[in-house]
């Protein structure tokens, strides 16, 4: 079973940003029914291709864990003998949920502005079940604003008499967001096939609204849509039904709304993440260091990009929660990341505001969001520690800007970001501390914004660089 997407604005390559999987690389990842692998056909600055295929494992399917597949009735051999690994089925919605997790979530850590381009794409599934024939897909994919191109499948090329079978060669060619197209495979493959496998949670209709936000509600097959992918359990249908024809309105209306205040809360605040990563790996690369420190590293974000950086010989996350650095050290372990970048990081427990003789003799230094959890009795403490005695040759050091979070419509006013926030600094007040421990303990300081930089009320979140006089 196999799809591919192909972008072709240039430089078309910036899909392996997008599907977050590198151009030059076949990757495999197991999956509860199969393997699914990711390569690239082609892939040059004008055209470039990512394969998706699918290996099914028809005789798992039926013994395996991997159960809910309704058979039918066929008798034993039907069990064994069936199209699962040859169309594109819901499986292949699985494995796009799985496998482009971040592209579907309309995520990219690189470029995260990328994510909201409209690109030339199209999509190929060369095997796609249709029951409702040609008309029944283009009434699915045109109002999307798709050109489809359908070629009937015989059903045995060698006995053209046998007439058509119900699969089709489809193409789908449109401008939208790779996140759409997506996501409109997300919900519509499953819609054309008869067999929907896996087993039908509760949140199965939760799924349907969010891969369906923003383009289901006004579809004109929504209900069939909505049908055909909840076929198994109408009750999950009524309520699919009901939140999709919204005939109480109003609530459907205050639902929708609060659900994008959340979810554009939380976009918005993983965008800012990655945007801070980028920003802060850019700065400490920049300055070439051999020792890099995270302060404060957390479960270790900052650590796996900073990883990606050969040049960098010894990475080392401090952070005084242990529950932190376990997760971080489950994610960064040699079984993920490999023996040899493994081998470059290091964990180590304890607390910035006390001298650590383990801390000295690093190049650059990242203390990201860390500060601000620190009681400010503390805050001279940690100056001293980390600019006196560990005196990293660079150190980026990134905290909220208090003053931005009136643009936050779904924080309460007066209130901060996260609740271990013992303070947060306006610009001014980041400025003065900065401009004070840097001329204490002779550093130079710039300062840069991180997020967009509001013309009244600055950047969400403020950076200062640190260099040390004479590094
Ligand atoms: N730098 C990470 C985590 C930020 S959250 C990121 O940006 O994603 C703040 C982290 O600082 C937490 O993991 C917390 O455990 C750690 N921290 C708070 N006070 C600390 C202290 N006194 N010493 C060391 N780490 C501390």
């Amino acid at each position: 079973m196999l799809l591919t997407i192909t972008n072709t604005r240039h430089p078309a390559t910036h899909l392996g940003y997008l599907l977050a999987k590198h151009p030059e690389r076949v990757q495999s990842f197991d999956l509860s029914f199969g393997k699914a692998h990711v390569f690239y056909p082609e892939a040059a600055p004008d055209c470039c291709t990512a394969a998706l295929l699918l290996d099914v494992d028809p005789v798992g399917l039926v013994r395996g864990p991997a159960s809910g597949f309704g058979t039918r009735g066929g008798g034993p051999l039907a069990n064994y003998v069936n199209d699962r690994p040859y169309v594109a089925s819901s499986f292949l919605s699985v494995a796009l949920a799985e496998v482009y997790r971040s592209a579907l979530g309309g995520r990219c850590r690189e470029h995260p502005e990328l994510a909201e381009e409209r690109l030339p794409l199209s999509a190929h599934l060369p095997v796609l079940p249709c029951r409702g024939g040609e008309g029944f897909l283009r009434q699915l994919f045109e109002p999307l604003g798709y050109q489809l191109h359908a070629e009937p499948l015989p059903l045995d090329e060698t006995r053209p008499e046998w007439g058509r079978s119900v699969y089709f060669s489809v193409t789908l060619e449109g401008e939208c967001r790779l996140q759409d197209l997506l996501s409109h495979l997300y919900v519509l493959i499953p819609v054309l096939d008869r067999d929907k496998h896996y087993w039908m949670a509760p949140d199965e209709v939760d799924k349907l609204f969010r891969h369906g936000e923003g383009w289901l509600h006004t579809h004109p097959l929504r209900e069939e849509i909505g049908r055909r992918y909840l076929f198994r359990r109408p009750s999950l249908l009524r309520e699919a039904l009901a939140r999709l024809t919204a005939d109480d309105a109003g609530a459907a209306e205050e639902r929708e709304e609060r659900q994008d205040a959340e979810e554009q809360a939380g976009e918005r605040a993983l965008r800012l993440n990655d945007l801070r990563i980028q920003a802060v790996a850019q700065v400490i690369r920049a300055a070439q260091p051999r020792k890099v420190l995270d302060l404060g590293c957390g479960e270790g974000r900052l650590l796996r990009e900073l990883l990606r950086d050969a040049q960098i010989e010894q990475l080392t996350g401090v952070d005084v929660s242990i529950r932190a650095l376990e997760i971080a050290q489950s994610r960064l372990r040699p079984e993920r990341i490999g023996n040899a970048a493994a081998q470059r990081v290091q964990f180590l427990h304890g607390a910035l505001n006390y001298r650590d003789s383990r801390l000295e003799g690093y190049d650059a230094a990242a203390v990201m969001e860390v500060v601000e959890h620190l009681d400010p009795p503390r805050l001279h403490s940690f100056a001293r520690v980390l600019f006196e005695h560990a005196r990293p040759g660079l150190v980026a050091l990134t905290t909220p800007n208090a003053e931005h979070n009136v643009r936050w419509p779904a924080l309460p006013a007066g209130r901060f970001r996260h609740r271990d926030h013992r303070f947060e600094w306006t610009r001014a007040e980041f400025r003065a501390w900065s401009d004070d421990v840097a001329a204490r303990f002779g550093y130079a300081v710039s300062y840069e914004p991180i997020g967009a930089d509001d013309p009244e009320v600055g950047p969400p979140t403020q950076m200062a660089v640190f260099r040390k006089a004479g590094a």
